[in-house]
């Protein structure tokens, strides 16, 4: 008999005192018991204040890009023990291929948001949310919106099929906003969600109380939760809409996001017949979102809608390719492409939903409902009744409007094919499905996917446009990146785990603060016009990264426009656009009293007005951003430039940091000419002499 699994609460690995009541895990392939699941006796109050105060306090002494950089090595803690987590799900009935998107992907999605956390995010606690809105119009009162993060832990209740991605998806986002996790994995596949947590732990790298597991049902979990704690839900919708109306959600302000089934729907562009690359690569994507984790993804195909003509070709390219591509078994036996569903109440669950669509007038045109012949452990091919085993089973519809198909998730290898006349026809589908994960469109005509894409955009969190351009570097229907929104309006829950930052500041709070240039500088550590600056003493450019100070500044000396200057500068870079070298054509022009300079030789100016020549730690400059030309310059005008250290970025793991500086060119009337920021790379220290 197996142990009870360990959960991991307040630091350290618990279980209950005997396993009454637990809960036995089965093999999918085999029905032999591989874990029992108890948490009698958890103290899920104490865990959840755990993580509110020693997590929260642990998390929020690092930066973001210490959390990233944090992120990272978790990623290689789990890359270098990744063998124990495929050979543990073989046990869930996934294949290697189906382990390498939950395990692999779930490592990836760490690497992801780590790198993307240091490049998009700024390297403090507080994260700046779009531009200054000026207030008032001498300057002396701004607005801007800060993120900061919720004060409680994120909760993540997950589904059985992905126990590692699924969580990591979650735990990324959570990490970097400064927020400790509490995973509740679905219970037939906990064994592996505890797995990967014990790698995490066992690393050593985790702040304290950054991260909780527990194994087994959570009775109670959401009368402990409050104000500032947020739950990421993952399974069905029943469930979800369960918990979502529980009072901590509905008056206590808990957020609370959902994925849950998604009826998502793959368009067959009326261009795309069979013999084109859009038909094959239609048919090749659908199969493989059948078959792939025995199709129990959240986001696989359940809709096929195929122009009516297009009907037979698909079933029959599809039962082809079944035919010659899938082999059903254990995952462990040589050969197998597609494994057991999770569990057998899974299997039976699938097959009544099946009964159902049928009910609903779906006709079975491939695979069977009976016990299938599988392969099994040992490579003999026979039934398997302990283990959980459906064949890729497709159902056409003769009514493509019924209501059930829309409606009802049959979560495993199962597809309904549906005929179209017309493509709003097909877009009213795809609606039908009251919002979806994703959606992926099968078209070489742009008029096809933007008349599409007009219409259902709204109804989908992604949507895949696949074509012959694309068909063999796509990453497919069925695979949610980290850096894109992936999460669904309406049935699909509403949520969005994943979507690069957006995900991160999903669990922060965004709040408009309104005051001075001062205050907004001490609050958001960005410099903001109106603010102090220091131009006394030392070029900033001759200040390390541990030295320079924002709000440390350059107020360049003056320098005449002159047409000479206008006419050299056009000359040598070719740029003779008649607003600098015809007078009488540029005074035609609204905009211009006549000739005027180049934005591109004033800009230039500048950076001669401003810099300080000698070596020193000014390593690069990398760009400007956000450039405007707000002043036309005429000859005999004069320039100058004040340029300000904005926001200073220390890389973690490099000897420099970005340093973003703020540059405003003015005019002898003290008019701005231009406005823009300058980005650099600045050393951490001196170079010894
Ligand atoms: P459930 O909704 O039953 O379970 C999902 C998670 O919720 C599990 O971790 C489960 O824990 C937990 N849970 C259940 N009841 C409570 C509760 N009262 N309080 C807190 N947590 C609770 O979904 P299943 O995993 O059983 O899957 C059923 C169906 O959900 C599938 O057939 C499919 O239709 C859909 N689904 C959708 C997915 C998606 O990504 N959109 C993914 C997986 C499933 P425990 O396991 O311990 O009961």
């Amino acid at each position: 008999m197996s142990g009870i699994l360990p959960s991991y609460i307040q630091g350290a690995w618990w279980t209950p005192a005997d396993d009454a009541g637990a809960t036995d895990v089965r093999d999918a392939s085999t029905g032999e018991v591989v874990a029992r699941v108890s948490t009698a006796g958890l103290d899920l109050g104490a865990a959840l204040e755990y993580a509110r105060t020693v997590g929260q306090a642990s998390i929020g002494a690092l930066t973001f890009h210490e959390r990233a950089v944090l992120l990272k090595k978790l990623a290689l803690a789990l890359t270098e023990r990744k063998d124990e987590l495929y050979a543990l799900s073989a046990r869930t009935g996934a294949t290697k291929a189906d382990s390498w998107v939950d395990i692999d992907g779930g490592i990836g999605v760490l690497f992801s948001y780590s790198g993307k956390a240091r490049r998009e995010m700024p390297n403090t606690r507080v994260f700046v949310d779009g531009p200054v809105e000026p207030l008032s119009k001498d300057g002396s009162f701004l607005g801007r919106h800060i993120y900061t993060r919720l004060p409680g832990v994120a909760v993540q209740v997950n589904a059985f099929n992905f126990p590692v991605w699924g969580s990591l998806e979650k735990f990324a986002p959570a990490f970097l906003a400064g927020m400790p996790t509490l995973v509740k994995p679905a219970t037939p596949t906990g064994y592996l969600a505890e797995a990967f947590v014990r790698i995490l732990v066992d690393s050593g790298l985790l702040p304290d109380g950054a991260l909780q597991l527990v194994s087994g049902s959570v009775p109670g979990l959401f009368d402990h939760l409050r104000l500032g704690d947020i739950v990421g839900f993952t399974g069905s919708a029943t469930t979800a809409e369960m918990l979502r109306a529980h009072d901590s959600v509905q008056t206590g302000g808990v957020r609370f996001t959902s994925e849950t089934d998604s009826i998502n729907a793959s368009v067959l562009g009326p261009d795309a017949v069979a013999g084109t690359p859009e038909f094959e690569a239609y048919v090749r994507q659908l199969v493989t979102e059948m078959t792939s984790k025995a199709g129990q993804k959240c986001t696989a195909i359940r809709r096929a809608l195929v122009p009516a003509a297009s009907v037979d070709a698909v079933i029959e390219a599809v039962r082809a390719r079944i035919a010659e591509r899938v082999v059903v078994g254990d995952p462990r036996a040589d050969g197998v492409t597609m494994g057991p569903l999770a569990s057998t109440a899974q299997r039976d669950d699938v097959l009544a939903q099946v009964a159902r669509l049928e009910a609903a007038g779906g006709e079975v045109v491939i695979g069977s409902t009976g016990t299938p012949s599988v392969t099994r452990a040992d490579g003999s091919v026979g039934e398997s009744p302990d283990g959980a085993f459906v064949t890729p089973l497709m159902l056409r519809f003769a009514d493509a409007a019924a209501d059930a198909v829309h409606q009802l998730e049959a979560f495993g290898p199962v597809a309904s094919v549906l005929a179209y006349d017309t493509v709003a026809e097909a877009a009213d589908l795809v609606a039908r499905g009251g919002g979806s994960l994703v959606t992926s469109i099968a078209t070489h005509d742009p008029e096809v996917a933007l008349e599409l894409m007009s219409r259902i955009s709204a109804f989908n969190g992604r949507v895949l446009l696949l074509d012959r351009d694309d068909a063999r570097s796509s990453t497919g229907h069925g695979s949610p990146l980290p850096n894109l929104v992936h999460g669904g309006p309406g049935r699909a829950g509403g949520g969005e785990e994943l979507g690069g930052i957006r995900a991160v500041l999903h669990h922060m709070q965004r709040t408009a603060v309104q005051g001075s240039p001062e205050m907004l500088t001490a609050l958001t550590g960005v410099w903001h016009a109106g603010a102090a600056a220091n131009s006394a003493g030392r070029h900033p450019f001759r200040k390390s990264l541990a030295e320079l100070r924002i709000g440390d500044q350059i107020v360049s000396a003056s320098r005449e426009v002159t047409l000479a200057d206008i006419e050299t500068f056009a000359h040598f870079t070719g740029d003779t656009f008649y607003a600098h070298m015809d007078e009488e054509a540029a005074a035609a022009n609204p905009f211009f009293p006549g000739r005027v300079a180049h934005g591109y030789l004033l800009v230039s100016w500048a950076a001669g007005l401003f810099v300080d020549p000698e070596p020193g730690p000014v390593l690069a400059n990398y760009g400007l951003e956000n450039l405007r030309f707000l002043t036309p310059v005429s000859p005999g005008d004069e320039i100058r430039v004040e340029l300000t250290a904005k926001q200073i970025t220390p890389r973690e793991t490099d000897e420099y940091g970005e340093v973003r500086w703020d540059a405003v060119i003015r005019n002898q009337k003290d008019e701005v000419v231009a406005q823009y920021d300058v980005l650099t790379l600045v050393a951490k220290q001196l170079a010894a002499a």
